[in-house]
């Protein structure tokens, strides 16, 4: 192997003694070039002021977000066929990127965040990231509700806004009878719920109403389900517990599966079950009146080089854009958080 390298190495350098006469004639190529460049920049200067104005889209109706000023929908940029892991060199794309850098992502990362996707077609690996944050729910929650066991697990993020919304629904004259009685489920855990049902009501209905194992939400600890102790059953979010459902947007929370969202969740109706998302992405959804599906679908309308959704939650401004693969560009400075979709992207949302 070492003579080869030695052999390829002496041809290079014989090759570098013989290069004296077509040196100029490079020299003379490279003066060429460059004088084509400078031509080609001017053009494409003349063009950016239009670029900019034709792609803005009005829902950007700040003068001051500074990363997306510059950042004209798809069009002028010459589509999405040029790999966004490399800022590309040409004017436009220059002031596409002014105050990004890339964070490189793995596909790992892409099963973590508040808006990752889980379910029986898009299931979950139990990314380590994920798993160490769990913490004991009765160490954290508030004392507006009860747990049924001491050993339910749950993210510290979903905890932290379950509190504040029960908290709130309990002081406005809210019931305190609710009960959590399931937050984080092992993918073993989540086998035998799904075998139980399937023994006990048939297969037919534990694939309507139980996920598969790696397949429920349960699995990644933004999910809860709530139980009336009063009432001896599953919350039902009616009468004096409407409050829950109708408010749970504006702690971050949606009601995840909707008897009029069937046909995209695949999962029957369940009044109980809340996923933690966070604000203002629960915001959103309700607005559209989406499901997650929906709305991680609706997402891809907004990729980092196109319009990016602008959303104002009381006096904070979002901005929110996909990615598709591992290379995100996130912004250089400021509050921002990068989630996975589990399906083939990333989400970033910003606080401007
Ligand atoms: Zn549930």
């Amino acid at each position: 192997m070492g003579t080869r390298e030695q052999r390829r190495n002496g041809r290079r350098r014989q090759r570098r003694r013989r290069s004296n006469f077509p040196l100029l004639l490079l020299l003379l190529l490279v003066v060429i070039a460059a004088g084509g460049l400078l031509l080609n920049s001017c053009v494409e200067d003349e063009n950016l002021p239009a670029g900019g104005d034709s792609g803005s889209v009005s829902e950007n109706d700040g003068g001051e977000q500074e990363g997306n000023a510059g950042a004209p929908a798809g069009g002028e940029n010459g589509g999405g066929e040029d790999d966004p892991s490399t800022p590309p060199e040409d004017a436009d794309n220059q002031a596409l990127w002014e105050g990004y850098t890339i964070q490189t992502m793995t596909e790992e990362d892409m099963q973590v965040g508040l808006q990752i996707l889980v379910s029986n077609e898009h299931m979950y690996d139990f990314p380590e990231a994920a798993e160490s944050q769990l913490v004991k729910l009765v160490d954290h929650k508030s004392s507006s509700y009860t747990s049924n066991v001491n050993d339910t697990l749950i993210l510290p993020v979903t905890v932290e806004h379950l509190n504040d919304m029960l908290d709130d629904y309990v002081a406005q004259g809210g019931a305190t009878d609710i009960m959590v009685v399931s937050g984080y489920r092992t993918y073993d855990f989540q086998q035998g719920l799904f075998d139980r049902n399937a023994a006990k009501n048939g297969l037919e209905n534990a694939k309507r109403f139980v996920a598969q194992a790696g397949g429920s939400e349960h699995h990644t600890g933004y999910a809860v389900d709530l139980y009336s102790i009063n009432n001896g059953d599953y919350f039902e979010g009616v009468g004096e517990y409407k409050w829950v459902t109708d408010h749970c947007h504006e702690y971050g929370f949606i009601l995840r599966y909707r008897s009029d969202k069937e046909e995209f969740t695949k999962i029957g109706p369940e009044s109980w079950h809340f996923r933690y998302v966070s604000v203002p992405h629960s915001y959103i959804i309700v607005d559209h009146d989406f499901c997650l599906e929906e709305y991680i679908d609706y997402l891809r309308q907004y990729p980092f080089d196109g319009e990016h959704l602008t959303y104002t939650v009381g006096t904070q401004e979002y901005e929110i854009y996909y990615v598709e693969g591992l290379e995100v560009p996130v912004p250089e400075s400021g509050n921002y958080t990068v989630s996975g979709n589990n399906v083939d992207g990333f989400i970033v949302t910003v606080e401007k």
